[in-house]
């Protein structure tokens, strides 16, 4: 049981996960997405930003039902299946690398290294990024648990991937024209919300923002460049410190990562989180 990254399965500390390997599919059985539903990604793509989803966007467009977060016990049932069914089905193609039900356990249906998944409908972020998805319940509901894990996950892949732990604040009900433009230079997390015009607050909510500042990520207006223009102070300082010759771009790209690294920086990442 592990997560399949490049074709290697790896355990998360704290996480209960499983893929395909554990349960082939695809089919009503299986956790893998259909042929249709995923593409190879290409050995270029360095990918830099994590995309966060609920299955159901409330509220968005006509349901604009408040989410509910509950505490408690979640229910046992599964849902990731009927999730990868609605995919299947969907003419559109719908998909997504990880898939997190009420109960906090994460299903992996596509490799997040080599394949591409198709959740923020748009093909430049598609292939830079990592779709997790958060099944949320016919109330609007999601589980407090499920925002755990989905924290916990995200520290993994940022960890892994070397990508910053900062987001987007405050959500401004519209798509961010930086990430509508393909994201090139957007390094962290965001929700299908800011990468898209017909979703709403929803997908994702607030909540699980607000437990990413919990955790000590980064919060910065991306619409205004103030990642950007952190992050250029950052290189700038980097270069001195270490006589290296990191591009002072703004955008933390594998040369700040490496240069993290060399001044201890655990990963090369700026926030440190347990596990790393
Ligand atoms: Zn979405």
């Amino acid at each position: 049981m592990g997560i399949l990254i490049g074709g290697v399965s790896e355990e998360v500390e704290g996480l209960v996960t499983c893929s395909w390997i554990d349960s082939p599919g695809p089919g009503p059985t299986g956790l893998r997405l259909t042929t249709e539903d995923r593409e190879e990604r290409s050995a270029e793509s360095w990918v830099h930003a994590i995309v966060l989803h609920t299955t159901r966007g409330i509220p968005g467009g006509l349901d604009q039902r408040r989410q509910r977060i509950l505490s408690g016990v979640p229910p046992t049932a599964e849902h990731v299946r009927s999730v990868l069914d609605g995919w299947a089905s969907d003419h559109c193609c719908a998909s997504a690398h990880f898939v997190i039900d009420f109960d906090g356990s994460v299903a992996c249906v596509a490799d997040p290294l080599t394949e591409t998944t198709y959740h923020a409908g748009h093909r430049a972020i598609n292939h830079h990024s990592i779709g997790i998805e958060m099944y949320q319940g016919e109330s609007a509901e999601l589980y407090e648990v499920q925002l755990e894990s989905t924290v916990r996950l995200v520290d993994f892949l940022t960890r892994r991937f070397g990508i910053q732990r900062q987001f987007h604040w405050p959500y401004q009900n519209q798509a961010l024209a930086r990430i509508l433009d393909g994201g090139s230079s957007v390094v962290g997390v965001y929700g299908h919300r800011e990468a898209s015009d017909d979703r709403g607050e929803g997908d994702p909510g607030d909540a699980i923002f607000e437990a990413l500042r919990r955790a000590g990520y980064e919060r910065f207006n991306f619409a205004q460049g103030e990642d950007l223009a952190v992050w250029r102070a950052r290189q700038e300082e980097l270069n001195q410190r270490l006589g290296v010759g990191i591009t002072t771009d703004g955008v933390p790209g594998q040369q700040t990562v490496l240069a993290l690294r060399e001044a201890d920086r655990p990963h090369g990442l700026w926030v440190s989180r347990p596990g790393d």
